[in-house]
């Protein structure tokens, strides 16, 4: 393969577009252009190796009632894309079922085994070391009741096999003292795991690199794709290479209809504050408050806090009581926030076994794909980009990808 058009830039196609660059494949990266319209500008920035089990599970969905928006939890439904979620939750119950889930869970721990080194690689490749911070992460209780059950959870449970857990010391608690109006009750410190700098910050270090290398830019909206590798644009221009690569997080699923594959991908939204100004120092790592629903991250822009799963369209617009939300449990938590802060909507494209889609279309070998990465996107780009180059080149892909393929959904 010489040349490939790669559709879509967020994390999965910038890293996607550097590597199959670097492998010697002539690139050109179509991407709409707004660059706050996919989760890969918001998110949490956690590099999360050790999140092995997928969400089709039955414990979450025996926990939904508890998890529900109504009883102060993250999970929503937006009715009017009931018409959306109603086929893709059957879908997902049929997915929890315990052989699939222990399936899933082996496919993700091979995948995600690798996924910090395959960060480290890519901020080398593109020449920006700082971008990934491998100090690990937290997760936090400010209750007795929650950390007695939280640690429990904790021990019972798998995580990825390159990551490791304990508790935190008394000296380690304290630090939350300085940012938070009390200290948590317990907390646990991974290894192994890690954060980028700032998430829009590492998709600009790898798109800087590809430019610098020659890579070509298309601001634009793919409206059509075929199986010959020719796309057309909403403005009428059409281009045409030797394979093409749908990368395009929950909005592939229009363009692999097109190709005549079933993709069942819905967007699964989540909503940031972020604060410019913030006393959370810089080597606190990205803490997740378990009992509060939310994800604080430091980054080099500020201080973000993340939280809810709401399924629906991605186009939807944002639902205001979710960002009051946010703010009522940064304010019960004491954090210092300032008054206006940044507010950001999103959408995870989530496949109903949360596992990603990445592979080569049987029976269209002109397309590939990199999409479907759910609640691992940002974690998982750089060793995507990794498997894809491969495919490209026609070599073994460095995981074994069966479980990936898009034909598993059909
Ligand atoms: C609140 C929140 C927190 C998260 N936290 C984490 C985390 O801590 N760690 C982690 O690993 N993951 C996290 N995620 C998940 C992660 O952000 C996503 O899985 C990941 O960003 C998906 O990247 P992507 O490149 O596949 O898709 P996107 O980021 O959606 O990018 C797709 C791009 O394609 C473009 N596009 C779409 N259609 C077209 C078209 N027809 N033509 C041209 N361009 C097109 C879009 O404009 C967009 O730029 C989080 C997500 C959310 C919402």
């Amino acid at each position: 393969m010489k040349s490939i058009l790669v559709i879509g830039g967020g994390i999965v196609g910038a890293a996607c577009a550097l590597r199959l660059q670097a492998a010697g494949v002539q690139v050109t990266l179509i991407d709409s252009g707004d660059k706050r319209r996919g989760a890969s500008y918001g998110n949490a920035g956690h590099i999360g190796s050790e999140q092995i089990a997928p969400w089709s599970a039955w414990g979450n969905v025996l926990r939904a009632p508890r998890s529900s928006f109504g009883a102060g939890g993250p999970l929503d439904f937006r009715w009017s894309d009931v018409a959306l979620w109603t086929p893709w939750s059957m879908r997902f119950l049929r997915a929890c079922g315990p052989a699939q889930f222990e399936r899933g869970r082996e496919a993700l721990d091979n995948l995600l085994a690798d996924s910090l080194p395959a960060w480290r690689r890519i901020a080398e490749l593109a020449q920006a070391p700082e971008i990934v911070i491998p100090h690990g992460h937290a997760t936090a209780w400010m209750t007795e009741r929650g950390a007695e059950s939280g640690l429990a959870a904790c021990a019972a449970a798998k995580w990825g096999r390159t990551t490791s857990w304990r508790e935190m010391t008394a000296a380690e608690l304290a630090r939350y003292s300085s940012v938070l109006n009390r200290e948590p009750k317990a907390a646990v410190i991974f290894t192994g795991t890690g954060q980028v700098s700032e998430p829009q910050a590492a998709r600009d270090a790898i798109l800087a690199s590809f430019t610098e290398r020659g890579g070509e830019s298309v601001a634009g909206s793919v409206v059509r794709v075929e199986e010959g590798a020719r796309v057309l644009l909403a403005d009428g221009a059409v281009r045409n290479a030797d394979a093409v690569l749908v990368c395009a997080g929950p909005w592939s699923r229009v363009l692999m209809e097109q190709l005549g594959v079933t993709t069942p991908l819905i967007g699964e939204r989540g909503y940031h504050l972020q604060s410019a100004e913030t006393n959370w120092p810089r080597d606190l790592p990205t803490t997740v408050f378990d009992e509060n629903f939310i994800a604080v991250s430091r980054f080099t822009s500020g201080l973000r806090c993340t939280s809810f799963v709401e399924f629906g369209s991605p186009d939807a617009p944002g639902d205001e009581r979710k960002w009051r939300r946010l703010r009522r449990r940064i304010d019960e938590l004491g954090i210092k926030f300032e008054a206006n802060p940044d507010r950001w909507v999103g959408s995870r494209p989530s496949l109903p076994d949360f596992m990603p889609a990445i592979g080569r279309l049987e029976h269209a070998p002109k397309v590939l794909y990199a999409f479907g990465h759910a609640h691992l996107g940002l974690t998982e780009a750089p060793i995507t980009a990794e498997i894809i180059a491969a495919i490209a080149a026609e070599k073994a892909p460095p995981v074994d990808i069966a479980p990936f393929r898009i034909e598993r959904l059909s």
